[in-house]
């Protein structure tokens, strides 16, 4: 891995707009790529139709640079694997090239035929209700039925042979086997590709090295790690950060409306920001008095330190909002 170009990106689903957890999630893999002298990209994942709203994305994509936060073109030896195709819809000012789930399709069908062939696919007919009649986990009912791909969802054989991974933070983690271990779906019955598949795919196409994400997403990252090395790829590092939740317990999320943050007050949610991620106000009191949005950033590159991060997986949104906002 030492070899390979540092390469990460910030990965939002436009199911709303910027808000003080996603800002959090975009700024540790911002700060992470760039104190490695890496190259940091933004890939808007935008294929579960139903839940999104492309009208998110550029709103999303200002605010990021409204953050100090601009990105990187994709490498330019990547580009002709589907990377990145600019044109001006796509191409956004002080940006490199801002990569859309939405039109790579055929990356996704590619990736689909590629297991295809050995055969690490089949179709599945069982309905939720089916799956959960029998289990709380798919049982793999279809595995061996030969169905088609063309009406069904498409599920990965997954060989299963794994539950754990390092983390760059919270270290050995195991998740839950029955997780790890679940077939899943790479593509639904009605036709949209399925984020597991897509996430992977794309993470390979652009030559991925680190992902830095929010720890609600722990639990894929073993079937992830599976479906990189079924692809002959090498799995990226992961640092996951903690969460913010609140008192229910749920994702401070764009489903559960979480506010926009506010980009006029760019410097302010930088300063909490940066608090959530485990730097102190003593540390950022040098910066304390300034409302530059450039020197806020640049100080929190040289200052960036992933050991400092908290080290629980969620943090209560009242404490976030208090101590934070
Ligand atoms: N698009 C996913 C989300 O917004 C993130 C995927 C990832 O970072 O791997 O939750
Ligand atoms: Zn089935």
């Amino acid at each position: 891995d030492t070899n390979r170009p540092y390469i990460g990106r910030f990965a939002p689903s436009p199911s709303g707009p910027l808000h003080f957890g996603s800002l959090v999630c975009a700024l540790a893999s911002f700060l992470h790529a760039r104190q490695a002298s890496g190259t940091w990209l933004i890939r808007i994942e935008d294929i579960d139709t139903p839940r999104i709203d492309s009208a998110f994305s550029p709103i999303i994509i200002e605010s990021l640079a409204a953050h100090g936060m601009h990105c990187d073109d994709v490498y330019p030896n990547l580009a002709d694997a589907g990377a990145c195709e600019p044109d001006e819809n796509t191409k956004h000012k002080a940006n490199g090239c801002i990569v859309y789930q939405s039109e790579r399709h055929h990356l996704y069908q590619d990736t689909l035929n590629t297991l295809a062939a050995s055969n690490s696919i089949y179709g599945c007919a069982c309905s939720r209700k089916d799956i959960r009649s029998r289990a709380s986990y798919y049982d793999q009912h279809c595995r061996d039925l030969g169905l088609s791909f063309e009406q069904h969802a498409v599920r990965w054989k997954n060989p299963c042979i794994n539950s754990s991974f390092e983390d760059l933070h919270f270290g050995h983690l195991t998740v839950d086997p029955r997780m790890a271990n679940e077939d899943p779906v790479l593509k639904r019955a009605d036709g949209i590709y399925a984020y597991h598949l897509a996430v992977v795919a794309d993470d390979i196409a652009q030559g991925v090295t680190h992902i830095v994400r929010g720890a609600d997403l722990i639990d894929t990252t073993v079937l992830h790690i599976e479906m990189f090395k079924a692809l002959g790829a090498q799995p990226p590092t992961y640092l996951h950060i903690p969460v913010a939740v609140s008192e229910a317990g749920q994702k401070l999320s764009k489903q559960h409306h979480a506010p926009a943050i506010d980009a006029s007050r760019a410097s302010d949610n930088l300063k909490s920001a940066l608090m959530f991620l485990g730097m102190s106000t003593e540390q950022l009191s040098p910066i304390s008095n300034t409302s530059d949005v450039s020197k806020i950033v640049s100080w929190a590159i040289d200052n960036w330190r992933p050991n400092m991060l908290p080290k629980q997986t969620e943090i209560l949104t009242f404490q976030a909002n208090n101590v934070y906002c």
